[in-house]
């Protein structure tokens, strides 16, 4: 298949390449577009045929639901059997935004989607290319991360043509995506919110607005094969690059010294990595190394997570010693992402 890639302006996209990638949609096609958290791979939600195509593209468990996307609130009553008030008071405060709502379906909603759950995960994202298109196509767009399934999301359209070119209609390059780690998912069916997979919008910013939100239990520990996962995506590896990955835990000062020791034990011939901050990156050992960001702010770690996980890839690095990072506000959803990729192989120092 000819994968088209088109450059489109992030604020202000050309009305002739929205309407063309919008057709594509419309008739059972692939499209990936920005979103504010990564990029997603788009497809007609209401066309199982064309949710069938994500499937196949992505190499997609047919047990892992999709979420769909809209772009305005009042879509949301066809895709939905109910809003429960709490949806409504958190629509009110977080969407347009990264936060996914898990709501009971309607029957319109096909299997395909919601992978036989009740239920189906729908978002309304920020991104003005994302809404210009939605609207475009005038239908709600299953939409999950527009990479091989299995490996980082991409935050850039480059990632998403290096895992899915000639697979899919459409690319549409608009830049690197803000928030660079996925919605959060809250499943609100029940009298507690309970967060399914943490992400942009914090537990502590949800806790402001509906007071008491869980946690599901799959999130914080290794995942247990005992644990029945709500969201089935919580039981696959994810977000992983061909480079093992060994997470160190601890005190930021014995982190260094282990990733230093660590590192320092390898065979020379191995090709290895380290996973800096500004603030260690000028106390390691000599060796291959990137900086993913700032400790003080956490954000410019979230956004560049995936780019860097794909970077080390590009270097052929076999083994990247990362920093684990405290698991508060964004900090819960960067170390979610960063432990599954890491298969959960952590040193606790
Ligand atoms: P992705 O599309 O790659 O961002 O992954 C979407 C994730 O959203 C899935 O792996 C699930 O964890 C979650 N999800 C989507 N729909 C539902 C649903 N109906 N119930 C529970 N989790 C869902
Ligand atoms: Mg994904």
């Amino acid at each position: 298949m000819e994968t088209k890639m088109v450059v489109v302006d992030k604020e202000t996209p050309d009305e002739r390449v929205i309407q063309e990638a919008a057709k594509i949609l419309q008739t059972g096609g692939l499209v990936a577009f920005p979103t504010e958290t990564v990029y997603g791979l788009g497809a007609h939600a209401l066309d199982p045929k064309a949710v069938e195509g994500i499937f196949a593209a992505k190499g997609r468990p047919s047990d892992n639901p999709l979420i769909v996307h809209i772009a305005h609130t009042k879509e949301l009553a066809a895709l939905v059997a109910f809003v429960p008030p709490l949806a409504e008071v958190l629509i009110q405060a977080f969407w347009p935004g990264p936060l996914t709502l898990v709501l009971p379906k309607s029957i319109q909603v096909p299997t395909e989607i919601s992978a036989g759950l009740p239920t189906v995960g729908v978002r309304f994202p920020q991104n003005p290319v994302a809404q210009a298109l939605i609207r475009a196509a005038g239908i709600p767009i299953a939409a999950p991360s527009a990479n091989i399934s299995g490996r980082p999301s991409p935050t850039q359209a480059f990632h998403v043509a290096e895992d899915l070119y000639g697979k899919i209609d459409m690319i549409m390059d608009g830049g690197a995506t803000e928030v660079g780690l996925e919605s959060t998912v809250l499943d609100v069916t029940g009298a507690i919110p309970i967060i399914l997979r943490p992400g942009g919008i914090t537990k502590e910013m949800l806790e402001a607005v509906v007071g008491r939100v869980d946690i599901d239990p799959a999130i914080l520990a290794k995942y247990d094969e005992t644990l029945v996962p709500k969201a089935p995506g919580m039981k696959y590896t994810h977000y992983a690059p061909k480079a093992k990955i060994t997470i160190v835990e601890g005190a930021l000062d014995r982190i260094v010294e282990e990733i230093n020791k660590q590192v320092k034990n390898q065979p020379s011939n191995k090709k290895i990595g380290i996973m800096a901050t500004t603030q260690t990156q000028a106390l390691y050992v000599e060796c291959l190394m990137l900086v993913v960001g700032d400790r003080s702010h956490p954000e410019t770690i979230a956004a560049n997570l995936f780019a860097i996980l794909r970077q080390f890839d590009q270097l052929g690095i076999e083994h990247v010693y990362a920093e684990s990072l405290p698991q508060t506000a964004l900090g819960m959803a960067i170390m979610n992402r960063l432990q599954k990729a890491a298969g959960y192989d952590i040193i606790k120092v």
